[in-house]
């Protein structure tokens, strides 16, 4: 009885694993390597720091602003359909008002990192302030995932000094990026994206791109900016950290 139980478990798990298998054929992006940083105080993203380790014509897909209940699940519905894995960059009063969504990412085999606790222009705030908001978004990150968050990216990429030496004084990757899609404006179209993505690629060869899943236009892209990659020739690159010790 116990043989034959043991047998249907990994009869069924053989079945799952193949499913899953299936579905990621050779037709999707999927994902075609992972990175693996330390959790030692480092900075990425040629717009500001030195460039990650990437090969050419390898891109690392980065999304911020989220987890937004309306299009958050829209850009992971895309990323799943086409087997890849992203990194987002939430903001910790995100996190707070829909820890769910944010868990559902991380089921999803996606990676984390913080995007501040309430996405201001930080430069404009008092050291204390910019101290506080981090900490803050720390203690949500913590309390939701049960782990301290190994990376951080600035809102609006505005790095600040007393931020940066705290950053690296907790050891956390400082994630900046290479290129964007500029998916900030209401009226823009999946077209005008694709253009943009596309142009900028051909700039840059690949790097980390910055997306954002809050954005309604983007989710409502995502479908099309990955079949794009694929069209290019580009593979993408998973980010991810070592476990806290
Ligand atoms: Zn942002």
């Amino acid at each position: 009885m116990n043989i034959r139980l043991t047998l249907s478990c990994c009869l069924l798990l053989w079945i799952s694993n193949e499913v899953q298998a299936a579905t990621c054929d050779k037709q999707v992006l999927g994902t075609s390597r992972t990175i693996t940083l330390k959790r030692e105080a480092a900075l990425y993203g040629t717009k500001q720091h030195k460039a990650l380790p990437l090969n050419k014509n390898e891109v690392v897909l980065t999304f911020d602003d989220g987890p937004s209940p309306e299009n958050t699940p829209l850009v992971l519905k895309a990323l799943a359909d086409q087997c890849s894995k992203a990194s987002f960059f939430m903001i910790g009063q995100q996190i707070e008002r829909h820890p769910e969504l944010a868990k559902r990412v991380v089921a999803a085999g996606h990676t984390l990192g913080l995007h501040s606790y309430s996405h201001q222009r930080l430069a404009k705030l008092s050291v204390d302030e910019q101290l506080a908001d981090l900490k803050k978004a720390q203690k949500i990150y913590q309390d939701t995932f049960g782990t301290s968050a190994p990376a951080y990216r600035f809102p609006f990429l505005e790095e600040t000094p007393p931020l940066l030496d705290t950053l690296k004084a907790k050891k956390m990757t400082v994630a900046s990026i290479d290129l964007t899609i500029d998916d900030w404006l209401p009226d823009d179209t999946t077209e005008i994206l694709l253009k943009r993505l596309s142009q900028n690629l051909d700039k840059s060869g690949g790097g980390i791109i910055l997306m954002h899943d809050a954005n309604a236009i983007t989710a409502k892209a995502v479908p099309a900016l990955l079949a794009l990659l694929k069209v290019k020739g580009y593979k993408v690159v998973h980010l991810q950290w070592e476990k806290a010790s």
